[in-house]
């Protein structure tokens, strides 16, 4: 079996506690996983002078893989959000956030699975703004053709590898002809060398309005930062929430596996949080890796314990703690796994 070594950076808040059980599920997949545990957050300020040392993106240019929990980002204070910098410094260009339903997950809709695929180097996050006078400020919004293609070709690509059907590309160019204009153009020129993917283009609005009334109809969204932030909410939004959104920051180099929720300090030391955002976070980890029989193992028994609903934290309707859930799931992928094995599968 290969021995993988990978980057952990437990963070802050909730973190660390989401992180353990991450680790015991993981362990009970059988993945043999070396954790190069770092630190990163307002608490290193003091011994670094960073909130990102350069130890951490040192170790995970190495290991190529991380697994992060959510850092706090004070607002105010002057320093920039860890996980901006990690995006920027490790050029994470590929913002991935699957909404999945999960049955026993209570929410509006039963059968959505779609994933949001956003751009997360440019646009109106380039942060590329300044004030104009007293009254007034600007921001520019950057899109280029080498950062459109290569979100769409990793939209593509991954549409491809996961048997997806189709890519909608959404945008606003019917306003902004010459920056969304660009996103289209090159979106509409990567789907013609995947004659075997569907696809078409939805309008930033109204995509809003179709997801909340038949998000079933939608496979891979293709988005430009600013549209892709905000709908990978309204997805997460879809299926149950933040509690079991997972999310991956994907560049040619490296990649970061998060949840997409944040520190929720409010719950930090509690024993409360719901781990299963960051263990399907792993499991699109595993994926990565190659591991697919312990990733499908490690996402089964997630639904499992779920729609089971007895060892489940508070926002799943149960009173089970976070590590109480964790080793549930922990147990039912050791459960999994033997079965196969005793079946021959
Ligand atoms: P949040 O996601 O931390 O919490 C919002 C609410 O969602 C919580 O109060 C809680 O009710 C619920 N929640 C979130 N995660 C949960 C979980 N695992 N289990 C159960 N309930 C959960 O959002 P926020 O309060 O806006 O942000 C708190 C801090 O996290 C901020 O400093 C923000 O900058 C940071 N943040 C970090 C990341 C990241 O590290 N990638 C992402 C978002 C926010």
């Amino acid at each position: 079996m290969s021995r993988y070594r990978v980057t952990c950076i437990p963070g802050d808040g909730i973190g660390p506690e989401i992180m353990a059980a991450a680790k015991v599920v993981i362990a009970a997949a059988g993945v043999d996983i070396e954790w190069i545990d770092v630190e990163a957050g307002a608490e290193v300020m003091d011994k670094y002078g960073t909130p990102l040392p350069e130890a951490v993106l040192e170790s995970i240019r190495e290991t190529r893989v991380a697994l992060k929990g959510p850092i706090t980002t004070p607002v105010g204070s002057g320093f920039r959000s860890v996980n901006v910098g990690l995006r920027k410094e490790l050029d994470l260009y590929a913002n991935l956030r699957p909404a999945v339903s999960i049955p026993g997950v209570k929410s509006r809709f039963e059968n959505v699975d779609l994933v949001v695929v956003r751009e997360n180097t440019e646009d109106l996050y380039a942060g590329v703004e300044h004030r104009v006078g007293a009254d007034a400020a600007e921001s520019i919004k950057i899109i280029t053709r080498q950062g459109s293609e290569r979100i769409a070709r990793f939209a593509f690509e991954y549409a491809r590898r996961e048997g997806r059907r189709k890519v909608t590309a959404v945008h606003k160019a019917n306003i902004m002809k010459l920056t969304d204009g660009l996103f289209l153009e090159v979106a509409g020129e990567v789907a013609s060398e995947y004659p075997d993917i569907g696809f078409e283009d939805r309008i930033v609005d109204n995509m809003c309005m179709q997801l909340v009334q038949k998000p079933e109809q939608y496979d891979v969204l293709l988005c430009p930062n600013l549209y892709g932030d905000i709908l990978s909410d309204l997805c997460a939004g879809l299926v149950g929430g933040l509690g079991v959104a997972p999310g991956a920051n994907i560049g040619a180099e490296a990649a970061v596996f998060e949840p997409v929720h944040g520190s929720a300090p409010k719950y930090a030391g509690l024993d409360k949080a719901d781990p299963t955002a960051l263990i399907l976070s792993a499991v699109l980890m595993l994926r990565h890796l190659g591991e697919g029989a312990a990733a499908r193992a490690v996402y089964q028994a997630v639904c499992n314990v779920i729609r089971e609903g007895r060892q489940v934290t508070y926002d799943l309707g149960g009173t089970a703690g976070t590590r109480e859930m964790g080793e549930a799931i922990a147990r039912e992928v050791a459960r999994l796994l033997t079965d196969q094995s005793a079946g021959g599968g």
